[in-house]
């Protein structure tokens, strides 16, 4: 596969060959940095883990150049950090038995600049190989600008495909800021109770991160745990965590759906459902 990055990866951990190492993908994620996949799209990952007939494939979209740092990695230089991160991404793949992970190493300004077509294009070139039927994807509401510009371009991107080529289903998954301010009904629920110690494992690749002084594997952890308490205050509890997810399924699938729009009726839902409770009692 020809990437427009010199320094895009492709690796198979179990080294089939392309492209049907890439064919078999029935779940995908499409994330910014080198960790996101793990910590937005753990549900597809574990829904495939052992399995022959489903396979989780990863896209990795910037280059890992801009990450904090402290501690052992204080002195590191952006290219030898990018290495390092690659090879976490990687490490990450092997634990989980992805059935692939493209790391297409854009920095993140190319990302976020609108004119330019290149990262849809490569997404294009994955995507029309893979056909996954469910897709992960960061949301539209999340706080973090590389990782709203890299949902802009996968949602260009599987729109460029046709229509019966376009996942079934597409999740817009929590980070920078979570989902559990969307009212009930607009939560879409993806349990992480599955396969605990690689849960716990996926998260401590990412040394390099986490010694960066950001306990993501603690607070990853900690967010589905308290999702999975704060659900629902009548029952208890059946799963041990969940992402939250905004259905984005319908902005796939119709081209003239207006993402901006989509997004604020989820704020507006919100709005309404303050409104109610409040006057409900007063
Ligand atoms: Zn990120």
């Amino acid at each position: 596969m020809n990437f427009h990055q010199a320094s895009a990866d492709c690796f198979i951990p179990d080294a089939s060959p392309l492209p049907g190492a890439l064919s078999r993908t029935t779940h995908l994620a499409i994330g910014a940095h080198q960790d996101d996949l793990e910590f937005f799209a753990y549900h597809g990952i574990a829904h495939c883990y052992g399995k022959k007939d489903a396979w989780f494939s990863g896209i990795t979209c910037t280059d890992g150049a801009g990450s904090s740092r402290s501690g052992a990695y204080a002195d590191v230089g952006d290219s030898e950090m990018q290495a390092i991160r690659a090879e976490e991404q990687r490490r990450a793949a092997t634990l989980g038995e992805y059935g692939s992970i493209i790391q297409l190493g854009y920095p993140s300004a190319e990302i976020k600049d609108s004119n330019n077509t290149h990262i849809i294009e490569d997404l294009s070139t994955v995507l029309s190989i893979a056909r996954p039927e469910v897709v992960y994807l960061h949301n539209p509401a999340d706080k973090h600008d590389t990782h709203v510009a890299v949902l802009l371009r996968s949602l260009r991107a599987l729109r460029s495909l046709p229509a019966d080529q376009r996942p079934k289903q597409a999740w817009g998954c929590e980070i920078w800021r979570d989902l559990d301010w969307l009212i009930d009904q607009d939560k879409g629920l993806l349990p992480t109770t599955a396969h605990p110690e690689l849960q716990a494992s996926l998260n401590q690749v990412f040394e390099s991160q986490i010694q960066g002084g950001k306990r993501y594997d603690l607070a990853v952890m900690g967010r589905r745990l308290a999702h999975a308490t704060f659900l629902d205050s009548h029952h208890s509890d059946t799963e041990t965590g969940f992402t939250f997810a905004m259905d984005l399924t319908p902005l796939v699938h119709d081209n003239h759906l207006d993402i901006v729009d989509f997004t604020l009726s989820y704020a507006e839902r919100l709005k309404t459902d303050i409104e109610l409770r409040l006057n409900k009692f007063r």
